[in-house]
């Protein structure tokens, strides 16, 4: 038996112990990994400062406030959240007198979640909090490209969480490949489609469920009537916030020619808000994970016409926050979900066209509106579909952990978060109890 198969055998042994399902187990079980957070506040940000010159503000608020609040959510809610639902009398017509039935939620057992890079911690525990919510063994495979937070992580979690409950399986593709190979009971991945597309082909050969966290292209409306200093200020923090490597970041945005220009010098002066006037120098600006992903922002400044930033220095891997106008769907830009902090403005007509662009695109992760219309908000929900849709605000939808955060299509395929990673990591049980007399 090699060790992965003899990890994986050991997490299913506990889960079959029964250990794991009592809900005082899943309490203690989360109120460990909270203060796995508040314990190590500043060694996680230290890690993501070390991987991705993170700024301290963005750490402590994606990376250790927002699964603290997910976490505490979890906890005040979990009880009514496992609750059996019964069903009612009239559902049962022609079932003997005194028959009852309901649903109920029972963990599925061993879940492997596969995390990214770019928020390395929130995208490893949230799922592995929620996975323990639900009563299942772990084990946490973080991304190798933020090897700083993936140490820490391998580090901690023995540390706080139950150790035979919960592993860390560091490496990249060999690793990942071999524990691909065995069975667990739900794979949570995050991160591109193709990489989605090999995990789901290694599911199917166990009938594995999987739950696949992706990205894409989210699309940004700007009506004309919008007040164009709060739609800019918005944007720069949404888009260039961990150097735009986020995946529910606004990747273009769709206006009118006349707005496109107002908001290309309205995102100027935000920027420079933000950042100061060499956001190189400025503490608050982070860089590119790594050297490859630096090349392949790069070459899409290539496209439209610079409206501000577009200088790179490779040795630093810093890209400017950058903004393009007159871009067109033939750009390279439009073509993969950029995942950078470059900002493409591509001109429309009016709100028609600009349904008609998304449309004829992939079903995006995100799509978000600024309008005051009531009736534009209500064709770009009618008439357009993404994984979530957000007005007025990008990226505030996720901070909400009541909503399911998740993708469709080609953005992906089920969804998590509060109650929503309960539904992910459980089987809704159906129950029927008929009196014997
Ligand atoms: P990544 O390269 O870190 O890959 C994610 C995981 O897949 C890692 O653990 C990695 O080891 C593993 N992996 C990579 N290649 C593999 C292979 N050939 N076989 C098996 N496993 C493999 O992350 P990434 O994909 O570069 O992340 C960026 C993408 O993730 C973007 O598309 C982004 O939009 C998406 N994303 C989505 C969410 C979400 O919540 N929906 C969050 C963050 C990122």
């Amino acid at each position: 038996m090699s060790d992965t198969e003899a990890l994986v055998a050991s997490l299913r042994a506990t889960f079959r112990s029964g250990r794991t399902k009592p809900l005082a187990w899943r309490r203690a079980q989360l109120t460990a990994l909270r203060a796995l957070f508040t314990d190590n506040r500043e060694a996680i940000a230290d890690a993501l400062h070390a991987d991705l010159r993170k700024p301290r503000p963005e750490a402590y608020g994606a990376e250790v406030d927002l699964p603290v609040r997910e976490i505490d959510h979890t906890l005040a809610h979990l009880e009514e959240w496992l609750a059996p639902e019964p069903l009612g009398a009239h559902a049962l017509a022609g079932l003997p007198e005194g028959t009852t039935a309901g649903t109920h939620y029972e963990p599925l057992g061993t879940v492997l979640v596969i995390a990214p890079w770019n928020y390395p911690v929130q995208l490893s525990l949230v799922p592995v909090a929620g996975a323990l919510a639900s009563g299942n063994t772990v084990l946490l495979k973080p991304s190798e490209l933020a090897p700083a937070t993936s140490a820490l992580m391998a580090r901690l979690v023995p540390e706080y969480l139950d150790r035979d409950a919960v592993a860390v399986v560091e490496g990249g593709v060999p690793e990942t490949t071999e524990l691909l190979a065995q069975r667990f009971d739900h794979i949570f991945y995050t991160g591109n489609g193709t990489v989605g597309r090999i995990v789901m082909r290694a599911a199917a050969e166990h009938l594995t469920p999987v739950t696949l966290e992706l990205g894409g292209k989210s699309p940004v409306f700007v009506d004309r009537d919008a007040d164009i200093d709060t739609v800019a200020t918005r944007l720069a923090e949404s888009k260039f916030r961990n150097a735009g490597q986020t995946c529910v970041a606004p990747d273009y945005v769709l206006t009118d020619p006349a707005t496109a220009q107002r908001l290309a010098a309205a995102l100027a002066e935000a920027t420079e808000r933000m950042f100061g006037s060499d956001p190189q120098t400025s503490a608050a600006y982070g860089r590119l994970v790594n050297q490859r992903h630096f090349d392949r922002v790069a070459a899409l400044l290539d496209s439209g016409t610079l409206a501000f930033g577009g200088t790179t220095d490779r040795d630093d891997v810093y890209i400017a926050p950058t903004v393009l106008t007159g871009v067109k769907a033939e750009d390279p830009v439009m073509q993969e979900e950029i995942f950078g902090p470059v900002l493409p403005i591509v001109e429309v007509a009016d709100l028609d066209e600009a349904i008609a662009f998304i449309n004829d695109r992939d079903k995006p992760l995100a799509l978000y509106g600024f309008t005051g219309n009531a009736t534009t908000r209500a064709r770009l929900v009618a008439e357009t579909s993404s994984g979530g849709i957000g007005f007025g605000l990008p990226m505030a939808h996720l901070r909400v952990p009541d909503l399911p955060f998740g993708g469709v299509g080609e953005s992906g395929l089920g969804s998590y978060h509060g109650p929503h990673s309960i539904a992910t990591f459980s089987h809704r049980r159906a129950r029927l109890d008929v009196p014997l007399s």
